[in-house]
């Protein structure tokens, strides 16, 4: 997941949203279409066969391909209308062989994984001196003198949070410190995994180089083997590694979104999106980023249409590539840019149980957001304070001003899953599946269905 955050001007906006109105009870509708989606097996069913049948789907790769091919039967099969792919081709980074082993004071293997978009060695690998980092403020501060030729390595552990938001401070290791220590000079970057188990699983991820930035090989190492390096490196002796981290790029590989809709009565009214992406990391079969995000989108989609024919379309925008840097994102807004959006959600944060919902609605709405909440209230979900801002599905519509509504996921586990080997079916709890569905089944019907404009003017 990509979360996208910014300010707090919705907790001026909502400010009336925690006092329940009995006059402004949600519309019998929603208790029924909550009562089915509590029972809905669809969002399972999608999720299982996609990582069963296709299971681990990097972008821009064949596995994607039969992913985006299983998509339109399933959902074809399911009774959507409109069902689609929508091609366009990206750059895609291919894992080749990820190798590390302490050569000195104490040999060992380490375990570990490169990073997307890592730069490659050759088959023989590379040897170096480690200069250890406790932080990535510590790898800015550094001289370049200090990282010429040698392996830099950033230890920057991170806690669970309910909301995910340790990712931003924690995630800069991965996202910025390849390109900060390939512009001081260094041979290669390991880091320690963004992720809060403490599991021999390495956590991948995309980092982009920065202008001026060569390409290095760079990798995460799986928590416990980080530690054990932090305690080679203490014990004050120079520390050597040789790494073998083999990739390769290759240009203008097919990749493509599908797309599936409820066509609504009012064409007028305008579209709302409900996104996920298809794609994967190439270790899990992405199970939880974010097979279940499409699931849910998918089954909530069909318990609205299951109540009858929505006001607006609500589209199920499946994004072929997310994990790599929003090349599905950018796909459908170039394509789709002059439609009118009523309103976009995204699901990307696993699939254990939604807690708060934020809102940033064109100004007006107070209402609709009033509704939508005390349609959410049976399933635990209260109002937050924050803006909501999405996510990387659906960034270029948000930046456009397309409203949008987060359901925010407990995110206490996700990152002892997120990009590692691990993201597997097994840890989708079902219970917490469908109370997803039934927290966007609500939301979707309430938008689709609003008299409100949802526009600014
Ligand atoms: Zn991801
Ligand atoms: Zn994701």
């Amino acid at each position: 997941m990509q979360k996208i955050r910014s300010g707090t001007l919705a907790s001026l906006l909502l400010g009336s949203i925690f006092t329940p109105s009995l006059s402004l009870a949600a519309p019998a509708d929603n208790d029924v279409i909550r009562e089915a989606a509590l029972k809905d097996d669809v969002a399972w069913d999608f999720t299982e066969g996609l990582t069963t049948e296709v299971g681990p789907r990097p972008a821009g790769t064949p596995q994607e391909a039969r992913a985006r091919d299983w998509a339109v039967t399933k959902l074809k099969a399911l009774g959507f209308s409109n069902v689609r792919a929508e091609p366009y081709t990206m750059p895609v980074w291919v894992r080749g062989q990820d190798e590390a082993r302490i050569l000195s004071p104490f040999p060992q293997n380490l375990v570990l994984a490169a990073l997307g978009n890592s730069g490659s060695t050759s088959d023989k690998g590379i040897e170096g001196e480690i200069v250890y980092f406790p932080s990535i403020d510590a790898l800015e501060a550094a001289s370049a003198a200090s990282l010429k030729g040698k392996i830099a390595f950033v230890d920057h552990g991170m806690g669970a949070t309910q909301d995910g938001s340790s990712y931003g401070y924690y995630g800069a290791a991965r996202r910025q410190g390849p390109s900060i220590a390939s512009k001081k000079g260094a041979i290669a970057i390991l880091i320690r995994s963004i992720g809060t188990d403490h599991h021999r699983v390495p956590h991948t991820g995309v980092q982009m180089w920065a202008d001026g930035a060569t390409p290095i090989p760079a990798a995460a190492l799986s928590v416990p083997d980080a530690e054990q390096l932090v305690r080679v490196v203490k014990r004050g002796q120079p520390v050597k590694v040789h790494l073998t981290l083999t990739s390769k790029m290759l240009m203008d590989q097919p990749s493509g979104n599908v797309v599936a809709e409820i066509p609504g009565s009012d064409p007028a009214a305008g579209v709302v999106v409900a996104a996920c992406h298809l794609d994967s990391w190439d270790q899990g079969t992405g199970a939880i980023d974010d097979a279940t995000g499409c699931g849910i989108a998918a089954a909530s989609a069909l318990q609205v249409a299951k109540a009858g024919q929505p006001r607006r379309t609500i589209r199920v925008l499946m994004a072929g590539a997310e994990e790599v840097g929003g090349d599905g994102a950018r796909a459908y807004f170039k394509a789709h840019r002059t439609e009118r959006h009523a309103l976009a959600m995204e699901s990307d944060f696993g699939a254990d149980r939604v807690w708060r919902v934020d809102f940033k609605l064109p100004q007006g709405h107070d209402d609709l957001a009033k509704r939508i909440a005390m349609a959410l209230a049976p399933l635990g979900i209260g109002a937050g304070r924050q803006e909501a801002g999405g996510g990387a599905d659906i960034a270029p519509l948000v930046k456009a001003g397309v409203p949008v509504i987060d359901l925010q996921q407990d995110g206490t586990r996700y990152f002892d899953l997120h990009h590692t080997p691990d993201d597997t079916l097994d840890k989708v709890d079902v219970a917490q599946l469908r109370q997803n569905v039934a927290a966007w089944a609500v939301t979707l019907n309430l938008v689709a269905n609003a008299a409100e404009s949802m526009s600014a003017n």
